[in-house]
């Protein structure tokens, strides 16, 4: 038996981005009555998946710089540790159900673009239009405000006058639209992993990505070690926030691996962010838009992370916001991401 399977083992647990908490106030009983993880985690997110006004997921995510919505999903399945995602797939509601029978219905791990369609397709899923109004609304505006030498021209307005949108992050801050547009670049996803009764682990991550990506990028959602990892002798991790930084780091993977050496959850998190940080400034010599004036990155990346004896963290380089978390103690709730 490993040093982590020796160690007290926690009450069934869910942790993940704020934006899972509506998902977990609905079925963390069902966690707690025996539910299997996979399938717990799955219901969570499949809510946000489906919510047109959540800009980060699925329908109503914002979409690609030619106006497609591109989802990336992945599961990750501690008792047989298989995972299955897709990438960059286009008009199906539930790209987390379409990465689960990748693992289930495949050999494969990751199956990617009009092949991820046509797999959902035959094995049922429905085509849907995902790019709402409002969605390709907000497109438009970023469209329209993208260069001052072209023929598009934003709608008029007063100077400093702003349209009064405002979307929800996944760590449940508001941002005006126009913030987005101009401030910062648009991120988003939810992430949930899940511990069981019986100390069974499995966790998923599903996006809209990356706001006005180049067309065929895909993120770290579906990357198994990036986005997401689970192992059943030690624990699950996911991330959300910029993709490119979990990927460089193999976040989620270092995460579990830290933890299977001893790590508490929030040790491990600091230090997948602290090398995070390390890594970007190395990457600025190429790409000074990373660092800020300041010398911290100019983005973030949320961790979250649950070992076996149940214990949790939820970190990000900002401290900004939220995240989500549900255990036997004080059961669904959202807590303050801590700043690394
Ligand atoms: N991690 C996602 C991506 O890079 C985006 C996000 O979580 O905000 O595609």
């Amino acid at each position: 038996m490993s040093t982590a399977r020796a160690r007290r083992r926690g009450g069934p647990t869910l942790i993940g981005s704020a934006n899972a908490l509506r998902g977990m106030e609905r079925f963390y009983g069902d966690l707690s009555e025996g539910a299997e993880p996979l399938d717990v985690a799955l219901e969570v997110v499949k809510i946000v998946e489906a919510d047109p006004r959540d800009h980060s997921v699925g329908l109503g995510g914002l979409p690609d710089e030619r106006g497609h919505v591109t989802l990336d999903a992945a599961v990750m399945h501690g008792p047989t540790h298989n995972s299955g995602a897709v990438g960059c797939i286009e008009n199906i509601l539930h790209p987390s159900e379409v990465a689960r029978l990748v693992m289930e219905r495949t050999d494969h791990c990751l199956i990617v673009g009009p092949g991820a369609y046509r797999f959902a397709r035959d094995h049922g899923h429905p085509h849907a239009e995902l790019l709402t109004d409002e969605a390709r609304e907000i497109w438009l505006r970023w469209r329209e405000s993208m260069s001052e030498r072209d023929d598009r021209l934003p709608p008029r307005a007063k100077e400093g006058e702003k349209s009064g949108k405002v979307i929800r992050g996944h760590s449940g801050d508001e941002v005006a639209v126009e913030d987005l547009l101009w401030d910062e670049r648009i991120t988003g996803t939810i992430h949930c992993s899940a511990l069981g009764k019986t100390g069974d682990v499995a966790c998923t991550t599903t996006t809209s990505g990356l706001a006005w990506k180049i067309p065929g990028r895909v993120g770290d959602s579906p990357i198994v070690g990036a986005g997401l990892y689970c192992d059943q002798e030690v624990g699950s991790a996911g991330g959300t926030g910029r993709g490119e930084s979990a990927i460089l780091a193999n976040a989620s993977f270092a995460a579990v691996e830290l933890m299977r050496h001893g790590r508490a959850p929030a040790d491990a998190l600091r230090e997948v962010l602290e090398r995070v940080k390390r890594q970007a400034k190395r990457a600025s010599a190429w790409q000074p838009e990373l660092i800020r004036e300041d010398g911290q990155p100019s983005f973030d990346l949320q961790l979250y992370a649950v070992d076996l004896g149940g214990r949790t963290a939820g970190m990000s380089l900002r401290g900004r916001g939220n995240y989500a978390v549900a255990d036997p103690e004080n059961g669904p709730r959202h807590e303050p991401l801590v700043g690394v």
